[in-house]
């Protein structure tokens, strides 16, 4: 092959070229989800449940226990009261043996029967629920809402949007002001707050817990669920193949298609799934259960519902979206089988470790002393030598009446040979008060050598059963 010199040379232009920019957002776009309403056996419980932990709620700040409320966490005063308990921050065990109790009941449930906690009784969900009826009631359906927010704005819309807003708001405030219930004498509050005389602090806690509801299940939602519960990351741990799951029948529900009623679905070659679409718009998260299981997943059920309900009207068996466990779904075990697993080696070392600790609790709480003491060496007075050469030290005694009674008290001391308490050794108490007293030790020179010495006030109840042992140091001086 030859080459020609003498023709002219082609020449390419060359131009920078922009490199393509594409823009990649970390977030992926919020979708507003409209769950359809739905009715069923587990949406029963649901509601079943909502009814029962929100009459809880509602009403035991209102319930009066003997002169005062039943259930009362009285932060000012540092006494905790329920029904027939008084308890004092000394009694912080119990606190941490009901959070234990609390974390092993999780861990339980869990294990049983999935998100049993998420699907009917998280605060998150019951409040969503109720927010969700108060939508429908006043915006319909989710086909009507859907069809209003993607139309236009008329005075229909804003009056329909400016009601639910209302009531929203109404339900938040009532939300937070019976939290704050809680914390202080309910009746009180309310009488305060007619007349317009809520402590700032009050007002702070009514506005800000109502507004964590208006916000969280008004607008969050699923959200909440989705990105911000750290129970929903570690679930998975808790789970095993015996787990009761909402879980959709692979097996029998592909291939999905849509038939009419009349088909046959074996010679369409065709599993019972209509592909309605159903079980997704019922989900309060969006999720598509055919798609397995998803952390997404409250397990609430509402799928499992409106797939019975597509199922009875197609003339199908129920149970195409089910709770089962992977190792049913996997060896097609009947219901009996399933349910003998429940009781595996897991569960029964969860159920044993909250039997124990639940007894634990129940029998300390009754075998308590029904008062509590607390012995401070007063650091503000040295020991002194006194009269008669004698050494005095002194000590401040908060005694503690954990009783709805008067009580009387006696208080005494050992450790050291001569050892007694020159002070007024008995004091008295309102019923559920508790007082300091101010405590004089003296001990005899000849005692013992200057040091520090371990010594043990004795307080003792003259009314009812019960003596405490406190430890305390007595210093002689060289
Ligand atoms: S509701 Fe049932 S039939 Fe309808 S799409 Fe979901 S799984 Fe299929
Ligand atoms: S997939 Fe089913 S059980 Fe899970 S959250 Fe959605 S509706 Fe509830």
């Amino acid at each position: 092959m030859t080459t020609d010199n003498n023709s002219p040379k082609k020449v390419i232009p060359i131009a920078a070229v922009a490199p393509e920019e594409e823009l990649v957002s970390l977030y992926a776009p919020h979708q507003k989800i409209y769950p359809r309403s739905v009715s069923g056996v587990f949406s029963h419980w649901r509601w079943v449940m909502v009814w029962v932990t929100q009459l809880v709620f509602y009403g035991l700040p209102w319930l009066e226990w003997g002169q005062r409320q039943a259930v009362l966490f009285d932060l000012s005063v540092r006494r905790f009261y329920i029904f027939g308990l008084v308890l004092y921050p000394q009694d912080f065990i119990y606190l941490t043996g009901l959070m234990i109790i609390a974390a092993l009941s999780l861990f339980l449930f869990t294990a049983v029967a999935g998100r049993l906690w998420c699907g009917y009784a998280c605060p998150q969900t019951v409040y969503t629920e109720i927010f969700l009826w108060i939508e429908k009631k006043i915006e319909g359906d989710r086909a009507a809402r859907m069809r209003r927010d993607e139309g236009a704005m008329t005075s229909e819309k804003l009056a329909r949007k400016t009601g639910k807003q209302f009531l929203w708001i109404a339900f938040s405030f009532w939300t937070g002001f019976t939290f704050v219930g809680y914390f202080v004498p309910m009746r009180e509050m309310a009488g305060a707050f007619l007349g317009g005389q809520l402590a700032a602090w009050e007002f702070f806690w009514v506005f800000f817990y109502g507004f964590a509801t208006y916000g969280n299940a008004g607008f969050m939602r699923e959200q909440v669920c989705k990105h911000m519960c750290p129970y929903a990351r570690f679930q998975s741990a808790m789970f095993d193949k015996d787990t009761l799951i909402v879980t959709y029948d692979t097996e029998r529900g592909e291939p999905r298609g849509a038939r009419s009623k009349k088909a046959d679905p074996s010679k369409m070659n065709l599993g019972s799934c209509v592909d309605c679409s159903l079980c997704v718009q019922v989900c309060p998260t969006g999720i598509d259960i055919r798609n397995g299981l998803q952390y997404e997943c409250i397990g609430c059920g509402a799928c499992a519902d409106v797939c019975d309900t597509v199922m009875d009207k197609v003339g199908y068996p129920r149970g195409l979206v089910k709770y089962s466990t992977e190792n049913a779904m996997n060896n097609h075990w009947s219901k009996e089988q399933t349910i003998k697993r429940v009781l595996r080696p897991r569960v029964l070392v969860y159920s044993t470790i909250l039997l124990g600790i639940v007894l634990a609790i129940f029998v300390s709480l009754a075998t308590r002393t029904p008062f509590k003491a607390d012995v401070v060496r007063d650091r503000g007075v040295m020991a002194r030598v006194i009269e008669a050469g004698k050494i005095e030290n002194v000590y401040s005694i908060q005694v503690m009446n954990a009783t709805e009674s008067n009580q009387r008290y006696k208080i005494s001391v050992e450790g050291l040979p001569g050892i007694e308490i020159t002070s007024e050794p008995t004091l008295s108490l309102e019923p559920t008060k508790a007082r300091w007293v101010p405590v004089r030790v003296q001990v005899p020179p000849e005692a013992d050598k200057p040091g520090s010495h371990e010594i043990h006030f004795i307080i003792e109840s003259l009314d009812s059963p019960g003596r405490l042992r406190e430890e305390s140091k007595f210093v002689i001086p060289r």
